[in-house]
């Protein structure tokens, strides 16, 4: 791996559940050595790069398709995308609240309505192309804990449903004795429920590779980019393995695209994250919730788990920033995944037991525990589209921890733009996520104003977007 100060992936990450069942895709190179030239270059083989080469080659006519190589610094989906929680859970109110107040109503309802667009889109892909990775649309439900925190959810929802937002009126809203029903969490004082997906991330890149190499993409795992630069037709990719002269070039690189796009540095910000698979032995009592729904259990604003069901009966949680969020180190500009962040290690232990109704003998226990790294934003919003004064560079990162029900669609914008020339606001992309020079010249920091620093452990607030 390049050794610098500036973000890279690194040697030995933890192996998350999600790869416990490695493709021959994983470490695939589709040529020896790498073609000296091509169209286009994709930084990333995780969501982003995935989809942004899919729509590329599915938008192309078949005889004018472009060529495009993939460059992986490791293997394929070992960033964030296999290591998350497989939540593809729109966000309808709470996010999007924050969003009203500051960008107002309209872009709230239009990123609301991007995100729901995101569960029809995948399930068609995943029908299209045949792609077994356990695609399940079902019920999520959102719980509060704590009264402050509904009031101020509440207050938002309904300024997003009296806004007339389409997307918000599929989330039903219930308190007290009602919602611990609904939900079956011990103490719920509020509940959202809505629909979401959940699948196996890895699975499901690995389906969309298969699909752009059958299409001709050039893959080149364990190949670090490290350098970008001008050439006299476009850009130079720089690689431990040799150079490539492209005539575009596509960060999808997440967390790191500032080690390979200087203008992003301290505004796309690495993050560690951590989750667990928690297995469950015996069934819980027939009374109680029997887990069809997948769930964010919210203790205090910025607080939260989100658990994920599987088909095989186990349960993917993610979460803990209770245990550790107070010390910057072990999570903020943060590009290691081959550690734990110890203070959470046994943070998922008796979770089930402790917060579920009739799930106390279940004997349920965490079987693997690993971390990951996202890319936060300096706004909590992603940048996608041209990269301001880089002409034949995109950018389709920063999806902080909620890229599940954001990527697929901004990439297919991005493969607009780069195929067709397509303005950024004719391509259906939230006019938000735009990357432009005055995102990129702010000194706003709202991972680090919207946290707790010197609240205690269980005051801690947390950046604006959930990790779920
Ligand atoms: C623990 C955890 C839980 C999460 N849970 C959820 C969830 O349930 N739902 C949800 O919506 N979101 C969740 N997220 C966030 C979500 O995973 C991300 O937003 C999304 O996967 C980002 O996809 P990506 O393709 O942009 O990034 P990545 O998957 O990180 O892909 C970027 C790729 O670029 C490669 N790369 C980077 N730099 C270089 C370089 N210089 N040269 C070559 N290759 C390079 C990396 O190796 C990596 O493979 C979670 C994240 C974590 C870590």
């Amino acid at each position: 791996m390049a050794s610098s100060s500036k973000p890279f992936p690194v040697a030995n990450s933890i192996t998350p559940f999600w790869r416990t069942e490695p493709d021959t895709l994983d470490s695939y190179r589709s040529t020896a050595t790498l073609p000296p030239t091509t169209d286009i270059v994709v930084i990333g083989a995780g969501y982003a790069g995935a989809s942004t080469t899919y729509h590329l080659l599915d938008q192309a006519e078949p005889f004018s398709r472009p060529s495009i190589v993939i460059l992986e610094a490791r293997q394929v989906c070992s960033g964030a995308t296999g290591r998350n929680g497989g939540h593809l859970k729109p966000d309808v109110y709470n996010f999007v609240g924050t969003v009203a107040e500051t960008h107002g109503v309209e872009a709230a309802a239009e990123l609301a309505a991007f995100e729901t667009a995101h569960i029809p889109a995948i399930e068609a892909v995943v029908a299209k192309e045949k792609i077994a990775c356990d695609l399940v649309v079902a019920q999520a439900h959102d719980v509060q804990l704590d009264e402050a925190h509904t009031e101020k959810l509440r207050k938002a929802y309904d300024t997003l449903l009296a806004s007339g937002s389409e997307a918000t009126k599929t989330a039903a809203f219930t308190t007290d004795m009602e919602a611990e029903m609904v939900s079956g969490v011990k103490g719920a004082k509020s509940c959202f429920s809505y629909k979401a997906g959940r699948l196996w991330p890895y699975k499901f890149i690995v389906g969309l590779l298969k699909k752009c190499i059958a299409k001709g993409a050039n893959l080149q795992t364990n190949t670090p980019v490290v350098e970008v630069s001008k050439s006299e037709n476009g850009w130079t990719v720089k690689t431990e393995r040799g150079s490539i002269q492209a005539k575009q070039v596509v960060f999808a690189s997440n967390a790191y695209t500032s080690g390979i796009a200087p203008e992003y540095a301290n505004k796309i910000v690495p993050v560690r994250g951590i989750c667990s698979r928690v297995v469950v032995p015996n069934p819980p009592h027939p009374l109680s919730p029997t887990l069809d729904s997948s769930y964010t259990v919210r203790i205090k604003e910025g607080i939260y788990e989100y658990l994920v069901p599987r088909p095989d009966g186990s349960i993917i949680i993610g979460g803990a920033r209770s245990v550790y969020v107070q010390d910057l180190k072990n999570w903020y500009n943060v590009t290691d995944d081959s550690r734990l962040i110890e203070p959470a290690r046994h943070h998922f232990e008796g979770y089930m037991q402790k917060y579920f109704h009739g799930w106390e003998d279940t004997g349920a226990y965490m079987d693997r525990v690993w971390t990951g790294i996202m890319g936060y934003t300096t706004d909590s919003l992603p940048h996608v589209g041209r990269v301001p004064g880089k002409e034949g560079q995109f950018v389709v990162a920063g999806f902080n921890g909620h890229g599940m029900p954001q990527i697929f669609l901004s990439a297919k914008g991005v493969a607009q733009m780069i195929l067709k020339g397509t303005e950024f606001e004719e391509t259906g992309v939230p006019a938000i996520f735009k990357t432009t020079k005055e995102r990129l010249d702010s000194t706003q920091n709202t991972i680090l104003s919207a946290s707790h620093l010197k609240e205690t452990e269980t005051e801690a607030k947390g950046p604006v977007v959930d990790a779920k």
